[in-house]
């Protein structure tokens, strides 16, 4: 692998750069995404040269680039931003209470400038790679990286080549993509196929820089989902759940975690629970027999695109972090992720995708399970926004009823205002099952 041509690449803070799987450590070139000597995935360690403090943090505008001692962010650089991150908080009544929780707050990343979590990651690769002068950034993606990249690689002036699966990307984030200008590869072929190619064409042109979630990079920006939490609460809660796909993200939150707890600003450590669906669960299905390799999911389906992925690249990381943690791995129907996506817009206002609906799912689950009981404090990430999928939002169960004129429309309207309130606004497991077997 061609590592590039930059020597004494200079950081505001110390930054060092380990090999997960051999142990070997290397300059903290931002052009090395995984190991040049076994392909092994990479760490990156920030070393802040001042004491850290919430109230240093606290002073500044709230979002990723508030906690920059712990990122890795190149000397005298411009981060390449738009307000990502400081993202709200809310704890749940209506749905919390459905189904049998106490103390639920979600995440909702949803509200990030793309809407989705990946813009954390984005905006502290895509600086770095502008630093470092990278040509192009690629990606493989099941749709929303694909948008991060594309807005961020526009907006640092960066070409953007990014490779989706043909027929299985949601058309909010094709559209994305589309619209920032990126050029769009539709491969034939599942995502992890798209990820293997992307891999190639990054090993034969070194001026091509990867932005999928191997890049330990990216990782870093993901980390501050876990200092908002911490910062949102005054300490760490007692879960966190994630949904997960190529689990970087799950990995980048239990990062922030510790690292937090390192450093003294938060005085406990909270259980990491991933979530996958259960056609695309190589973690779960794992887990469950307790096994230290993932069971390999070779062709993966859900309704939720965006964990649809039968080979983790991040996996060694992520059952790390399940395991420092004392979490655990979950799978969840796609039944019960239409069920949570619906509840949570029909109980509490929040639209977010299927995906991030499984953290809803996961978590009614585990309560069941009394894995987590209801007076622990529990955040669900919620990490992608509902406007992202509009198929999946035209399939939730109503009424739709046609008018055939002005007055045929205000019989209508005065005919639904006779149905009783106050019913589960929730669709029965037998609406859900037509839908699903219907798609
Ligand atoms: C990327 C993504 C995930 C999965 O995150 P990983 O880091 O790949 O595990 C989950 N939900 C949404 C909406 C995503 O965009
Ligand atoms: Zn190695």
């Amino acid at each position: 692998m061609e590592s590039g041509v930059l020597v004494g690449f200079e950081y505001e803070q110390e930054v060092k750069l380990r090999c997960i799987s051999c142990g070997l450590e290397y300059e903290p070139n931002p052009r090395l995404t995984r190991c040049p000597r076994c392909g092994g995935l990479l760490d990156v360690e920030v070393k802040p040269s001042t004491e850290l403090s919430w109230s240093l943090w606290s002073s500044r505008k709230p979002g990723v680039w508030r906690y920059r001692e712990l990122l890795p962010a190149a000397k005298g650089s411009t981060p390449v931003s738009m307000g990502e991150g400081a993202t709200p908080l809310v704890r749940l009544g209506r749905l919390a209470e459905r189904i049998g929780a106490e103390r639920v707050y979600v995440k909702h990343e949803g509200q990030n400038p793309t809407g989705s979590f990946k813009d954390r990651g984005m905006t502290v690769a895509v600086t770095l790679a502008k630093a470092a002068g990278a040509r192009a950034v690629v990606v493989a993606s099941t749709g929303n990286t694909a948008a991060s990249v594309s807005a961020y690689a526009a907006r640092a002036g960066l070409k953007s080549i990014v490779v989706v699966p043909q027929g299985k990307t949601a058309l909010g984030k094709l559209g994305q993509s589309i619209l920032y200008g990126a050029d769009v590869v539709e491969i034939q072929g599942s995502f992890d196929d798209a990820l293997s190619a992307v891999m190639k064409a990054v090993e034969e042109d070194y001026r091509l820089y990867p932005l999928n979630s191997f890049n330990p990079w990216r990782l870093e920006g993901q980390k501050t989902l876990a200092y908002e939490i911490a910062e949102s609460l005054g300490d760490a809660p007692d879960w966190v759940i994630v949904p997960v796909g190529n689990a970087g993200n799950i990995s980048a939150i239990w990062k922030g975690f510790r690292e937090l707890y390192q450093h003294g600003l938060i005085s406990r450590l909270p259980r990491m629970a991933g979530v996958q669906a259960e056609g695309a669960a190589p973690l779960a299905r794992a887990w469950e027999r307790g096994l230290n390799r993932p069971l390999f999911v070779d062709r993966p389906e859900t309704i939720a695109t965006a964990i649809r992925i039968g080979h983790p690249v991040n996996w060694p990381k992520a059952l790390t972090a399940v395991r420092e943690s004392r979490g655990v791995f979950v799978k969840v129907s796609d039944d019960e992720i239409m069920w949570a996506q619906i509840a949570l817009a029909r109980l509490e206002g929040i639209g977010v995708e299927p995906a991030s609906a499984a953290s809803i799912a996961g978590l009614r689950k585990l309560l069941s399970k009394e894995v987590i009981s209801p007076d622990e404090i529990v955040v669900a990430v919620l990490t992608g926004h509902s406007l992202k999928d509009p198929e999946a939002m035209l399939r939730a169960p109503t009424r739709r009823i046609l008018a055939r004129n002005p007055e045929d429309a205000v019989s209508k309207v005065l005919g639904l205002v006779e149905i009783e309130l106050g019913k589960d606004p929730t669709p029965s497991t037998r609406q859900l099952e037509e839908v699903c077997t219907n798609t």
